[in-house]
């Protein structure tokens, strides 16, 4: 069978020149978080139907608006969007809500009594099927209505910790789920600025290296992720000191392909 494969959209916790903020393409009509869709895409957004958040952080919903705003007239069915309670009404009510943005949960498409958006909450631990893909809600440790998500399809599967700190969960899902063949983690901030990275909920390269003693596989790739821009070079140099990239992963760009 040939693998599955997720391609990045963007991989940056910020957004600078050549670094997208943080979005994943699981299908022609899935994305998860929405960060970069638009350029990511290109004409591919006409195909997403799906978005799955991982919290309402400005960085992993700021194509929302875009988004539905581009494909609205040639649109016939709702662009669906999956997350915690928290996370959709946070969406609904400071982004969605006529003042920042039109509230697309209550305009009609063109020619159809469907609504342009419709929010769907997910519970920790849920799952929900969409073709051959099923996406469960799994608990990490950021904001109060955050999570992060397990993606299988064809029993094999991906992790994505989304924005997290330390967190016993996200390493007994993968100890126990061994369909589990690829961890893409939270690494934003350098070792140094630990307090930063407690006080905001992120890990550093010593943090991911201390919470990997709490995996007992060694056969699940690691991949980082979400590195802030402005210590970009730092981070680097650092994940390669502690040596945390596990079994070929690599800290990801936009347009990179994952294989599971
Ligand atoms: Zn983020
Ligand atoms: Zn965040």
């Amino acid at each position: 069978m040939s693998k599955n494969t997720i391609k990045i959209l963007g991989a940056y916790g910020g957004k600078a020149a050549n670094m997208q903020l943080t979005s994943l393409q699981l299908s022609k009509h899935i994305v998860l978080d929405a960060g970069n869709i638009l350029g990511g895409l290109g004409n591919g957004i006409k195909h997403i139907n799906h978005i799955f958040v991982t919290h309402s952080h400005l960085d992993h919903i700021n194509d929302i608006p875009f988004l539905i705003d581009s494909t609205f007239t040639d649109r016939t069915i709702p662009l669906k969007i999956y997350g915690r309670k928290k996370t959709l009404e946070n969406l609904h009510k400071y982004i969605l809500n006529g003042n920042i943005w039109p509230d697309f949960t209550e305009i009609n498409l063109i020619n159809s009594d469907l609504k342009a958006i419709e929010l769907i909450e997910i519970k920790i631990n849920e799952t929900i099927k969409i073709n051959d893909y099923k996406i469960k809600a799994i608990k990490n440790n950021h904001t109060d209505s955050s999570n992060g998500y397990v993606i299988e399809k064809n029993d094999r599967a991906v992790l994505f910790t989304s924005d997290t700190y330390c967190c016993d969960e996200i390493w007994q899902e993968t100890n126990s789920n061994k369909k589990i063949k690829v961890i893409i983690s939270d690494v934003s901030f350098p070792s140094r600025m630990s307090k930063l990275a407690f006080d905001s909920k992120h890990l550093t390269p010593q943090l991911l290296k201390n919470e990997l003693k709490k995996l007992n596989r060694r056969d699940v790739t690691i991949y980082a992720n979400h590195i802030k821009p402005t210590y970009k070079t730092e981070v680097f140099s650092e994940i390669i000191k502690f040596d945390i990239l596990l079994n070929g992963g690599t800290i990801l760009e936009a347009q990179d392909i994952i294989e599971f």
